[in-house]
């Protein structure tokens, strides 16, 4: 598949007669399950798009049986940076509904398969997007990360994916799961082109009033020679398979080796991540949830009168893994538990804050693993707990807003690649592009 950075060169006839190519390799592919349409908008260079992104005119439903039926009345702010960048949106990606989940199996259209084995799953919650560039299927794609939804999806095909810092992209038409985490970033084939796609999304947005509203752009001064500090955590590795702990180590000789200086420091246990996250992403959740309500939007079941309708839409219309987090975000909001969960999650958010800005204050990037293994098997994670464990070392860098990239190191036994995310400081996305560049050359993954 040619490069974001090469289709930019096309002229408007090279493009079409790729993207009528693309078109029918995907349609020739329907079992991977990546794509849920293609509708091409406009000349551009074809981007796909997460379920959860609104284009104008598009049916977007976050992976979602209650938004059938619903169509975009406008773009989302990232769309209108694509077209105005001379790219355009291509086809909608699968996800897990509403965002939630590890593994795309809980979209109402069914799993997505990982393009490198169809035994395993493509990672989640934006698995369609990863599964699409993983497949030679999209050039790029956008996706969204909640508590890690773009870097271990990237992760288990073997792509790389980035989240930006809180508030770098704007949020406004992001179907929203948890309002003070979300962000959207890019999924490419290779670190430059995600630099590329990152310079195109981003920037300032008076729609979104938590976008910082900053508008540096790190391409022109992209930079993979920079000597840069790279703390590296032995202690957190502990939950970490033997293929992740192998890849942590080449990856160090590869950074030692282009020059980087290596210190080693400690994080907090990721045990009061999942905490924190689980409580905080759910409490949000059921609050932005709480408009599907079958009058406003998408499919509705009517009742027996107002309430009926508003019960009867929301049973039928929700996945059994949302309708796990909105009671377990309603308990946790609900008065006489609000102190002691939701309370103490915002202060253990805090001290998770504290614990990287601690770090940061001598080093320039963290090295820390992805997920804990490969892309599992389907089923695997079918208990929600285990789901929910797998995400330790993804959520830690969401409750505090940090930008982390996630880039392809190494393959295991069984040819399933292993990822690993370097995490810089808030707004600090020069250095973290600049430490990822030199890092992907340095290892020199072969696909
Ligand atoms: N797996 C995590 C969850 O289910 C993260 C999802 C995401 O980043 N959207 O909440």
């Amino acid at each position: 598949m040619i490069t974001l950075k090469k289709a930019l060169t096309l002229s408007t006839e090279e493009l079409n007669k790729f993207k009528d190519e693309l078109k029918a390799k995907i349609e020739a592919n329907p079992e991977l399950n990546a794509y849920i349409d293609v509708n091409n908008v406009g000349d551009g260079v074809p981007i796909a798009i997460k379920d959860n992104i609104q284009v104008k005119d598009w049916s977007v439903t976050s992976g979602s049986n209650i938004l059938q039926g619903y169509i975009a009345p406008y773009n989302a702010t990232v769309i209108d940076k694509l077209t105005n960048a001379g790219l355009s949106p291509f086809g909608r990606v699968n996800m897990d509904e509403f965002a939630m989940g590890s593994t795309t199996e809980s979209s109402f259209y069914g799993k997505t398969l990982n393009p490198i084995n169809a035994d395993r799953v493509p990672g989640g919650s934006s698995g369609g997007s990863a599964a699409a560039v993983g497949a030679g299927l999209a050039i790029a794609a956008l996706g969204s990360d909640t508590g890690g939804s773009i870097r271990q999806p990237a992760a288990f095909c073997g792509i790389v994916g980035m989240k930006p810092t809180y508030g770098r992209v704007s949020r406004y038409g992001l179907g929203a799961y948890a309002s003070s985490l979300d962000q959207i970033g890019p999924m490419t084939q290779n670190v430059e082109d995600a630099a590329i796609l990152y310079d195109i999304i981003s920037g300032s947005d008076e729609k979104d009033s938590t976008n910082a509203g900053r508008d540096e752009k790190v391409t022109p001064n992209l930079n993979a020679d920079r000597k840069l500090t790279i703390a590296v955590l032995p202690e957190y590795l502990k939950d970490a398979s033997q293929d992740i702990k192998d890849a942590y180590a080449k990856a160090i000789e590869a950074l030692k080796s282009a020059g980087h200086t290596i210190v080693e420091r400690e994080m907090m246990d990721a045990k009061f991540d999942i905490s924190a996250y689980y409580i905080t992403a759910t409490a949000e959740a059921t609050t932005n949830l709480a408009r599907y309500d079958g009058i406003r939007y998408g499919n509705r079941v009517d009742g027996k009168n107002l309430e009926d309708t508003f019960i009867q839409t929301r049973s039928n219309g929700f996945g059994d893994e949302v309708k796990r987090r909105i009671l377990l975000g309603n308990f946790v909001l609900s008065s006489g538990y609000y102190e002691a969960y939701y309370v103490k999650a915002q202060k253990t958010r805090h001290i998770i804050k504290d614990n990287f800005e601690r770090i940061f204050a001598d080093v320039d990037l963290i090295l820390s693993p992805v997920a804990p293994t490969v892309a599992p098997k389907f089923g695997e994670l079918s208990k929600p707990m285990d789901m929910y464990l797998s995400d330790i070392y993804t959520i830690s860098v969401n409750l505090a807003g940090l930008p982390a990239l996630s880039l392809p190191i190494s393959k295991n036994t069984d040819g399933m690649p292993v990822g690993l995310q370097l995490i810089a400081a808030a707004f600090d996305e020069q250095t973290l592009f600049d430490g990822s560049l030199s890092l992907e050359t340095a290892i020199n993954y072969q696909k």
